[in-house]
């Protein structure tokens, strides 16, 4: 198994993790006769969920730039815009080899 399988691999247990963990959490929300306060219980979940969002969090929005024409966001190594067809140079640097 390659460096990169094994590291997909691992955040994908990190993240199967942290949703079991918030699962866990609501379940507990609605449980009868449990010793932590409803209030301990929620605040739980919260950390618990609060732990799950960055594992689920989209890659960043490849950079964007806006349109001088038209002001539409637009890819930032875009030669042309998508909404008004309009040409406009990207800006030197961040965009090189961007798809
Ligand atoms: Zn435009």
């Amino acid at each position: 198994m390659d460096q990169t399988k094994s590291g997909e691999e691992h955040e994908r247990n990190r993240l199967r993790g942290a949703i079991a963990e918030v699962t866990l959490r609501v379940s507990g929300l609605s449980a009868q006769g449990e010793a932590e306060s409803v209030a301990d219980r929620v605040a739980s979940l919260q950390k618990s969920w609060l732990q799950l969002v960055p594992l689920i969090q989209p890659e960043a929005e490849p950079t964007r730039r806006e349109c001088p024409h038209c002001h539409q966001r637009i890819r930032s190594a875009a030669t042309r815009c998508l909404y008004c067809l309009a040409k406009s140079a990207p800006p030197d640097g961040d965009a090189a080899g961007a798809a």
